[in-house]
C-alpha cells in the first residue's frame, strides 16, 4: 500500500508525483510528472494538490508552464 506502488492513474505507468485532492473522477487522482505537466498544458491544472514526493515538483511545473497560476491569483485575490 501508499504511494510507492501506485502508477499513475491517467497513463498507467508513471510514478505518481502529485495527487489531485478533490478529482472530478475518482477514478483519476494520482499523476506522473509527465501527465500533470501536460494538463497544465493544456490550460486544465489541478487546482487543489498534494505533492507526493516531499519535493514541490507539481509548484515548479505551475511555475513554469501555467501563466494560468497568475490569473487564478489575480481572480481570487
Ligand atoms: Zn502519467
Amino acid at each position: 500500500m501508499g504511494a510507492h506502488s501506485r502508477k499513475c492513474d491517467w497513463c498507467g505507468s508513471g510514478t505518481p508525483v502529485v495527487r489531485d485532492m478533490e478529482p472530478l473522477d475518482s477514478d483519476y487522482q494520482y499523476w506522473c510528472e509527465e501527465c500533470a505537466r501536460a494538463l497544465i498544458i493544456v490550460g486544465d491544472p489541478i487546482e487543489t494538490y498534494r505533492e507526493l514526493d516531499g519535493e514541490p515538483i507539481y509548484g515548479r511545473l505551475l511555475d513554469e508552464y501555467c501563466t494560468l497560476k497568475r490569473f487564478y491569483s489575480f481572480a481570487t485575490a
